[in-house]
């Protein structure tokens, strides 16, 4: 066991395999308020990487219905429960503190604690069986209304409600998170995984792995599977040719562009980079990268169940109308800031967020031309407490790995009219 320190969970861990830190890290923000579960990222991800024999069923990316869905599914309700077991066991509980900081165990430590059902003793994790691996979005838009209220006709009465629904559902977009502190590794016994120096990426060494299953077992968010076909395991590759700038044919000046996933993205909601790491596993302080603006200055993009203990490296902006006790376990307890970071974003947020998918090269560095004041709104935050948020129609501007302007795009969307002798042509 080493003992590393997880930013995520604000505390010190223990970590069942030796701590080792890229130069730079993969990672990715998505604001799940404009996923519209479109699935275009989903199948980039499979016509690119996952159409060959023993791999029907695999799905390196999928967009699932949160709260009803999962792929595999019940993957996280299944963890939660056992990780809850752990601490009813040792007589603990999965708290954070005011300063969030979490006082629960996390994968690894349970694990230490009490050896899991199977005897595995680095990672507590479960293998799903295979029914369960048959869809990747079960439960599509099923939202739960509360069905004890109903009127006379036997309809559901209780009305759905702002500020929070008691009906809700969002979409949730899940790939690998390339984990700071892998779970998938740790549980690896050919040592078959390992983690880029490079960009973070963790790797499934083909040659080396003899298909144990340990890191399907282990990684809490079930992104590495088996292919029954070859008979080992596979998980999501980052598209790290893309990262490299190494297809000639979309990056002729060789500059790290956006795996498949990001760059189809429809709805605009996903901005993945590379952040540049210090030797402890930090992120270095880097305020022009977009990512690192979001995810360490702003905090309004937050980690998937952090407790968990991965320190994963996809962040999420949280959606704004689901119930926040449900978005506070799934995110840990920065989710009220988040949300009203979100709802009245700062004149950098809001530049920013007009750069997710307006572009394919990877962005390094952002900047804001000013421009004048075009909206102003009072609004209400979670507190209660009242905000004014005043928007400026100011351009954001992208730079890529070279410094060399990639993407410049207005908060305010150029309209474009259509000349009248093109009325009614089709
Ligand atoms: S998400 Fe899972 S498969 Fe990906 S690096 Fe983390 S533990 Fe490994
Ligand atoms: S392509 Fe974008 S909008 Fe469509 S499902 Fe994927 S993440 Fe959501």
């Amino acid at each position: 066991m080493t003992e590393v320190y997880n930013w995520q969970i604000k505390r010190n861990m223990s970590y069942p395999y030796e701590e080792k830190h890229p130069e730079w890290q993969f990672a990715a923000v998505f604001n799940i308020n404009r996923c519209i579960a479109c699935q275009t990222c989903t199948m980039a991800c499979k016509s690119t990487w996952t159409f060959s024999k023993g791999q029907e069923l695999m799905w390196w990316n999928n967009v699932e219905t949160k709260p009803y869905g999962g792929y595999p599914q019940f993957w996280d309700i299944k963890l939660l429960k056992l990780l809850h077991d752990a601490h009813e066991r040792q007589g603990k509980t999965m708290r954070w503190s005011e300063n969030g900081e979490y006082s629960g165990m996390t994968i690894f430590e349970a694990a230490a604690k009490e050896k899991t059902r199977n005897g595995q003793s680095r990672v507590l994790g479960y293998l799903p069986d295979d029914r369960e691996w048959l869809k990747p979005n079960i439960g599509e838009d099923v939202g739960q209304p509360d069905k004890t209220k109903k009127d006379r006709m036997g309809f559901v009465a209780e009305p759905v409600r702002l500020p929070e629904h008691k009906s809700f559902f969002f979409y949730m977009q899940r790939l690998c998170n390339h984990c700071t502190y892998p779970a998938c590794l740790a549980a690896c016994p050919r040592k078959a995984i390992y983690k880029r120096e490079e960009d973070g990426v963790v790797l499934i060494d083909q040659e080396r792995c003899r298909g144990y299953r340990k890191c399907v077992e282990a990684c809490p968010y079930k992104k590495a599977m088996y292919n029954g076909q070859t008979k080992i395991s596979e998980k999501c590759i980052a598209c790290y040719p893309r990262l490299e700038g190494r297809d000639s044919h979309i990056t002729p000046d060789g500059v790290p562009v956006e795996t498949r996933c990001m760059a189809s993205c429809v709805g605009k909601i996903r901005l993945q980079g590379l952040v540049r790491m210090n030797g402890d596993g930090s992120w270095a302080k880097d305020e022009e990268n977009p990512l690192y603006w979001m995810v360490q200055k702003e905090q309004v993009a937050l980690p998937l169940y952090p407790q968990f203990g991965t320190e994963p490296n996809i962040y999420y902006i949280p959606p704004r109308w689901a119930p926040r006790q449900y978005l506070r376990q799934m995110f840990g307890p920065g989710v009220e800031r988040a949300i009203d970071r979100y709802t009245a974003p700062s004149r950098e947020l809001m530049a920013i967020l007009q750069l997710f998918r307006a572009q394919r090269e990877i962005i390094f560095k952002f900047d804001i031309k000013k421009g004048p004041q075009i909206y102003e709104k009072q609004l209400t935050l979670s507190d209660g407490s009242k905000k004014v948020l005043v928007v400026y129609n100011d351009t954001a501007i992208g730079y890529n790995k070279e410094g060399k302007e990639c993407v410049r795009v207005t908060v305010e969307e150029p309209i474009y009219e259509r000349p009248a002798k093109h009325f009614n042509s089709i």
